[in-house]
């Protein structure tokens, strides 16, 4: 296959989303590199992200030193560009470099990213990713825990309104939190603000706008279709039927996938195992939250060929992976 030329940002970001699933995705990631140098992009700032994008296909592929390649060219394209897309190109080398059993040179690639993080976010995701797959959890914590606070300083009020008042800090505080749940912590101040605000963004969202906190929490068909019986008004507020459901949360898995998070899964609920009105966001919130403590949980994403994650006994290629694509 070839790529077509002129590549703009957008179809990057849709290759982005696609090639997991594609058939030859080192095909692709080839296609990349080779549309970086022949002036296939259409933006020739673009070089770093598309480098970026191969990098992650060849790594997903576990084919690191392709991969490690890949992330080289990227953070060269980027060269002195100070912005969130060039920490992500350094963190994504560096989680690599720990792949590859390389875990100084990976620490000496992160270790300057540590003072960036309060003013990328999205970019701390990527740095955490890195440092969980070198092990290092309780690293990402800490300096999670440094930039919090280090933002917390900044601001005249303590405590923000809502997530959006909290702005990037509330990026910050959401992938603390998790991590440290992640890892058995107990809550501190920091989690109670996080959790607070979580709630109050779950209550607030639309079910369309994504974001809230029970995103991974999946319901199989059956329980999907008690779920529905027992309160019909989900169908106004949550998903409309089951294909909704499972394409909204391969839609939502293929995003966190692209912000760096590694181990992904979703969490199969029950009827039975919720407590409290279903119809109530912040409900459905804490039962995610505790299914994701638990040891219950589907990892994503199966291979092409093997069963769909959403347990319809269909190959993944088949089922659920096109519908991210809806
Ligand atoms: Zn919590
Ligand atoms: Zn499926």
């Amino acid at each position: 296959m070839s790529l077509k030329t002129d590549l703009t940002s957008a179809d990057l970001s849709q290759l982005r989303q696609s090639a997991l699933g594609a058939a030859d995705p080192l095909g692709i990631a080839a296609e990349l590199a080779e549309a970086v140098d022949s002036g296939g992009l259409a933006d020739p700032d673009d070089a770093g992200y598309a480098l970026t994008l191969a990098a992650e296909i060849a790594e997903s592929r576990t084919k690191l030193d392709a991969a490690l390649r890949y992330a080289d060219r990227a953070v060269d394209a980027y060269q002195k560009r100070d912005d969130t897309q060039a920490a992500s190109a350094h963190a994504l080398r560096a989680r690599i470099l720990f792949r590859s059993g390389r875990a100084d040179d990976a620490m000496a690639e992160l270790e300057p990213l540590r003072p960036l993080l309060t003013r990328y976010p999205d970019a701390a995701a990527y740095v955490t990713a890195a440092l969980a797959v070198g092990g290092r959890n309780r690293v990402a914590e800490q300096w999670l825990t440094e930039a919090v606070q280090a933002t917390l300083a900044e601001r005249d009020q303590p405590e923000p309104a809502d997530a959006e008042d909290a702005g990037q800090l509330f990026f910050l505080l959401q992938q603390r939190h998790r991590l440290r749940h992640l890892i058995g912590l107990p809550h501190d101040t920091h989690d109670n603000l996080a959790e607070r605000l979580e709630t109050r963004l779950a209550n607030s969202a639309a079910p369309a706008a994504g974001g809230s906190a029970d995103d991974l929490l999946f319901w199989p068909q059956a329980e999907f279709d008690r779920l529905l019986a027992k309160w019909p008004a989900l169908t106004e507020s949550y998903d409309r039927n089951f294909d909704d459901h499972r394409a909204r949360l391969e839609r939502e898995l293929v995003r966190l996938a692209g912000t760096g998070r590694v181990g992904l899964a979703v969490f199969p609920g029950s009827v039975d195992g919720l407590t409290g009105d279903a119809t109530d966001a912040k409900v459905r919130a804490d039962y995610a939250r505790r299914l994701e403590t638990g040891t219950t949980k589907i990892s994503w994403p199966p291979e092409r060929n093997a069963a769909c994650w959403c347990g319809s006994g269909i190959k993944y290629k088949k089922c659920c992976l096109p519908r991210s694509r809806g």
